[in-house]
């Protein structure tokens, strides 16, 4: 019989957790610990991976080459996150979601305001990088690493050994997640089964139909607008979902896209995707591109509307679409963090800002789907960017060529 691999295992480890989540309940909660391990080893990998591997990407670059990557790699991220809310806003209009909800007694809940843009585009640059590398600001990492490997191609042949070093540092990180991946199975069926075990099914009823119109939704978006745009590009789409899905359990499975990084960066160099576009491409997507958290707040936004019976136009629709998309690029790839970034979209709309904590209970299951389709949506882009910019893929990832 053939051995299992990690990924098999992982599978198993995915099943298993919500078999046994489900039928113990609460107490398998004690395993909790054994699944915050695993987030706390893949976040151990995050910033040496995307400050080494940026940092060496960039600096192969030259500055044409920089500029038409920037803009392919956003105007993909907004392309489709265009898409993702029009996608949302017709689940969400025709299908009456939250429709005589029982908003009930409401807690009063405090939201932080929201930091101005200006503020937010400052806080990119970092005063003291090594102060952001120590906290893990993604934003102004990325930024100090596309500066950094934009000066040592500049300094040329001086700056070789810091080149030099900072590869290595790359090809020992991506060697460290191949570890961090073999606890994976244990990893997942911690986090299925406390999960599954935290919720039952009894507390989800009432959400049932809001939930379902979310993993609808971000179904369509990955199986239908990804699995589309690849074919349109002539990639088998099947196919290269089918090589990156470890990336997708992963972060459906922690919530985090940003701990997922290592992990899509491995499985993306590892379908064929150059280095230097999987570590442009998906450190900033981890960061700014989430289609699914856009999704489920474009959703959660029109069901809680109609529960406080505040009647939606076409303005309404077009302001939750717009807001939505903002919210998703300012959310930080954290557990629950989409929820937060809600309040801006209710606000927008005149939701009662309360609506946060009518769904703030089943949060968690829904944030497993957006998630997948945040990091999703950036391997897709890694390999089109990789595509449009003329880079040799493998054969079997090819409409009309043979898989090996
Ligand atoms: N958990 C999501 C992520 O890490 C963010 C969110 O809460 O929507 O991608």
């Amino acid at each position: 019989m053939k051995r299992l691999g990690v990924l098999e295992w992982i599978l198993i480890g995915f099943v298993v957790g919500i078999i046994v989540g489900a039928m113990v309940g609460k107490p398998i909660t004690v395993i909790k610990p054994l699944g915050t391990l695993f987030i706390n080893l893949l976040k151990m990998l995050v910033v040496p991976l995307i400050f080494s591997t940026l940092a060496v990407g960039v600096s192969t670059f030259t500055g044409e080459k920089l500029g038409k990557m920037f803009g392919k790699t956003f105007f993909f991220y907004y392309f489709t996150g265009a898409l993702a809310m029009v996608i949302a806003l017709i689940i969400a209009g025709i299908s009456g979601a939250g429709i005589g909800f029982p908003v009930g007694e409401l807690k009063k809940i405090e939201v932080k305001p929201m930091p101005s843009l200006v503020d937010v585009g400052l806080a990119i640059v970092p005063t003291n990088p090594v102060e952001s590398l120590a906290k893990g600001d993604a934003l102004p990492i990325i930024f100090f690493a596309i500066v950094l490997g934009m000066s040592i191609a500049a300094a040329g042949k001086v700056a070789e050994p810091l080149k030099n070093f900072l590869e290595a540092l790359a090809e020992t990180m991506y060697k460290l997640v191949s570890y961090v991946l073999w606890y994976g199975p244990i990893g997942v069926f911690a986090l299925m089964a406390t999960t599954v075990g935290t919720y039952g099914l009894g507390v989800l009823k009432p959400y049932a139909y809001l939930i379902f119109l979310v993993y609808l939704g971000t179904a369509i978006q990955a199986f239908g607008v990804y699995a589309g745009l690849l074919r349109i590009f002539k990639i088998r789409p099947y196919h290269y979902l089918n090589k990156i899905k470890e990336a997708s359990i992963f972060a459906f499975t922690t919530c985090s896209s940003s701990a997922t990084l290592p992990v899509s960066m491995r499985v993306t160099r590892d379908a064929g995707v150059s280095n230097e576009t999987c570590s442009f491409v998906l450190p900033m997507g981890a960061t700014v591109n989430m289609d699914g958290t856009g999704m489920y707040q474009a959703i959660s936004a029109v069901f809680l509307a109609n529960a406080f019976g505040i009647h939606l136009t076409f303005y309404h629709y077009m302001m939750i679409g717009v807001v939505a998309l903002l919210a998703s690029i300012g959310t930080a790839g954290v557990p629950g963090a989409g929820l937060i970034m809600l309040s801006m979209v209710l606000g927008a709309i005149g939701v009662p800002l309360e609506g946060i904590a009518i769904i703030a209970g089943v949060d968690r299951i829904m944030d497993m789907p957006r998630t997948a389709v945040n990091v999703t949506d950036d391997m897709v882009a890694a390999v089109l960017v990789a595509k449009s910019e003329g880079e040799k893929l493998p054969d079997d990832l090819l409409v009309g060529k043979a898989i090996a």
